[in-house]
This record gives structure tokens, sequence and C-alpha cells, in this order.
């Protein structure tokens, strides 16, 4: 007989969790397993902040994909999906295409613009290692020409960050960190540097718990991060924003603008299979309902949360947990037996964000609040945990995070 093609796109939490779970369960007799994914290379899309604040490297929060795999069951392409054509059961690819029989969707997120003008002309993205390391580059560049010019120009220290969600306070905690080492770099007075949040819901990190926003929000001011709440971002121009608060304008020079506002599904998922908000509302199985062999996963797919009424929010942490039932239930199928199909159930472990490396804030263990030393430690716990899942203790050992003190 046959065996069956399982391709999965993209290497992210959800397909490379579902790669190493599936090679796991499967033997090379049993299917041909493909991964696609644009590069050779797994980034760790929650330590993108560090990246782009230049608190980490690059390289710390990537690591090849070769070296999680099994290359004797599963065939790594490295490629661009351009589009999926589910009728044909083809994907195709920049330099390509491949047949499936069982396809997983794991294609992760893009920013969400939201048509504003001149935004994704002009403002940064924290959406993948280039984009991260891009504006590492600029911030850096404009501290190093600040004391070069004689007419000096303030745009160059002011740092605007537009939202006040995860991604948004995240990066303002190491940017705050950076922006010290960087002034001592350059010969910058630290009171000279501007460091705004635009965001338009009248408080940040909107529907967490207000006692923990409100430590959010007090040590971010005391690092010196100006808020502007109940504040919309108007426009982006390369010199600076326009933002709007109850009707009234105000333009903020600045070089750089980075955008952290919103994130969608992959656009390709829209352009090829029926969508809710962009994103597909997978069955209990996690399958797309219009075409049973297609899997979704992460945050291409939409879950209804039965208690809020509202979708999960994508994150790595679901992402990875859809990742396991969606490998059981590929195995159980392929296999041909008489086993049972999953059906998902999130088992929400809280959710912890960093303030730079040695705070944090977060919500454990069902309703515990933790703030400080204790939530970086846990942070950092959270963050290790992923590596193990996905490449076992010796990935851990190589890039977790194991400097508690600091
Ligand atoms: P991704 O991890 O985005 O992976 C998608 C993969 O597909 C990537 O490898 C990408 O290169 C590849 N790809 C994309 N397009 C193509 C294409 N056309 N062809 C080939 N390959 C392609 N979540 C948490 O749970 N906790 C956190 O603390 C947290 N912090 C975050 C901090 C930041 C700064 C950001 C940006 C996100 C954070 N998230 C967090 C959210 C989390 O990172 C995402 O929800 C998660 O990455 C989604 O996983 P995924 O597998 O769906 O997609």
């Amino acid at each position: 007989m046959k065996k069956p093609n399982i391709v999965i796109l993209g290497a992210g939490y959800g397909g490379l969790t579902t790669t190493v779970k599936l090679q796991k369960k499967l033997g090379v007799n049993d299917a041909n397993i493909t991964l696609v994914n644009k590069h050779d290379y797994h980034y760790e899309a929650t330590w993108l902040h560090e990246v782009a604040a230049g608190t980490i490297a690059p390289d710390r929060a990537r690591f090849a994909i070769k070296d999680v795999i099994d290359g004797s069951k599963v065939n790594f392409v490295q490629d661009t999906v351009t589009s999926i054509d589910v009728e044909n059961k083809k994907v195709v690819l920049e330099d390509g295409e491949l047949d499936y029989d069982y396809l997983v969707v794991a294609l992760g997120f893009e920013a969400a613009t939201f048509g504003i003008p001149g935004l994704l002309e002009n403002a940064f993205m924290i959406g993948n290692i280039n984009s991260s390391r891009m504006l590492r580059e600029h911030i850096d560049y404009h501290f190093a020409k600040y004391n070069n010019e004689i007419e000096k120009k303030q745009e160059r220290l002011n740092i605007i960050v537009g939202g006040g969600g995860f991604t948004g306070i995240e990066y303002l905690g190491e940017l705050t960190n950076r922006v010290t080492k960087l002034c001592e770099e350059y010969d910058i007075d630290r009171n000279q540097v501007r460091i705004i949040n635009v965001e338009g819901a009248p408080s940040i990190m909107p529907g967490f718990d207000p006692q923990l926003v409100e430590y959010a929000m007090n040590t971010l001011e005391e690092r010196g991060v100006e808020f502007k709440l109940g504040s919309m971002l108007k426009e982006c121009r390369p010199d600076g924003i326009t933002i709007e608060k109850d009707g009234e304008q105000e333009d903020i020079p600045s070089l750089t603008t980075v955008w952290a506002a919103g994130v969608r599904a992959n656009s390709l998922v829209e352009k090829s299979l029926e969508t809710n908000r962009g994103k597909v509302e997978v069955t209990p199985e996690l399958r797309d309902p219009a075409n049973e062999n297609v899997f979704v996963i992460g945050d291409c797919a939409l879950i209804m949360d039965k208690e809020t009424g509202r979708p999960y929010p994508p994150t790595a942490q679901i992402a990875m947990q859809e990742a396991e039932v969606c490998a059981h239930n590929l195995a159980t199928i392929v296999k041909g037996g008489s086993g049972e199909l999953e059906h998902f159930e999130f088992n929400n472990l809280g959710t912890v964000a960093s303030l730079g490396h040695s705070d944090a804030f977060g919500v454990v263990f069902g309703n515990k609040k933790i703030f400080g030393w204790t939530a970086s430690v846990m942070k950092k716990v959270i963050d290790n945990r992923s590596l193990l899942k996905i490449g076992g203790l010796g990935l851990m050992l190589k890039k977790g995070k194991f400097n508690i003190f600091g």
C-alpha cells in the first residue's frame, strides 16, 4: 500500500512540536513526513522582544531544525509556501510543489496594521529574527549617530512603542534595560531619551489582573517610560507619528516607531481556506471543517473558550498543546487502527510577562499572582520547558536560560 504523505507547514511552536511528536509515534514505513519552513532554523518567537531590544543576540533565540528532527523519518524542505491548493491536495512553494494526503497548517502570525496610514512602510515589527535584528541595529545606529552631529536631533532618541499588550510591554521591559547600557556606551544622558508607549485602551494589558497591570505600569514608569493611554495612532511617518486623544491630535517626532499592537494569522490561510477573523475555526480534532485531511494549529487556528465566549488568545502555550493532539490524531488516522481521535481541551498553565532581565509579572497555578524576581525565574522556567519539549534535555542545556540572578 502507498505510504501517505504528511506535509507540515511551518516549524514554529506548533509545526515543530507536531513533527517531533510524529517522528516518535510513526515508523519509517507508516508515512512520508515532510516539514516545510522558510528558514533552516526555528526561532523562539516568545524571545523576539529580547532580540529586538538587543538584550540577547539573535543566535540565542534560534536553533537549527536539523538538530531536532530525525532525518531518517522527516524530510525537511527549506522553502516559502506561496499557496495551498486544497482541491488538488497540493502545496505550492517558491521553488516547487508538494502533494499531500494530510496537511498541517502551522504558519503562525503576521503583523496587523488595521490600515493605519504609513505604519506598514515606516514602523518596525517584532515578527521574526530578521525584523527583530533590524530594529536592534536601527536603535544602535541612532544612539551612535546622536553625538556625531553638530545639531543634535532629539528624534534619534525618541522611541515610540505602539501597543500596550503583551508584546509591547515585554519589549518596553527589555528596552529600558538596553537603553541604560546604550546611554553609557554612547555618552548620552539617560534623561535625554524618551520612550513613549501609545495604547488605544484606557489601560495597558487590557483584561489582565488590575494589580498586575499597576505593577507593570509603575515599574516601567520608574524606568522612564511615558504612557499615552486612550490614544489612537493616526499616522506613522519616517520622522514621527500623529496620535489622537479625546479629539485632540499630537505630533511626536521620532525616527523609531515599533508596532506591537496587533497580530493576525498568516494571510496565506485566508487566501486558501474558509476563515473566521482570518483563522480557521477548527473542529475539536483540530481539522478544517471543510477539508478533513487538513489540520490547522497555532496562531492560524481559532478555538472558542466556552467560558468567556471569546477565542483563546494566540500563544505558544496553546500552539504546543494543539500540536500534541494534532500529532496523536494524525498518527491514529495513518495507522488506521481502532484508536480514538482526541478532542482538544486547553489546559491553561498561566501567563507570565517579562519586564526585562530580572523582573516579570503574571498568574500561575490557576490564580496565583507573582511579581518581580520570582516571576522572572518562573518566566525562565517556562522558556526552558518549551525547549525541553521540542528538543529534549540537550537543547534545553544548550539554549536554556539559567541566569536567574541577572
Ligand atoms: P510561529 O511560532 O510563528 O511559527 C510559524 C513558522 O512558520 C515560522 O517558523 C515561520 O518562519 C514559518 N513560516 C511563516 N510563513 C511561512 C511561509 N510562507 N513559508 C514557510 N514558512 C513560513 N506566547 C506565549 O505563550 N507566551 C509568551 O510569553 C509569548 N510572548 C511573545 C512575545 C513576542 C515578542 C511575540 C512576538 C509573541 C509572543 N507569544 C507568546 C506568542 C507566540 O509566540 C505565538 O503565539 C506562537 O509563536 C505561535 O506559534 P505558531 O506555531 O502558530 O507559529
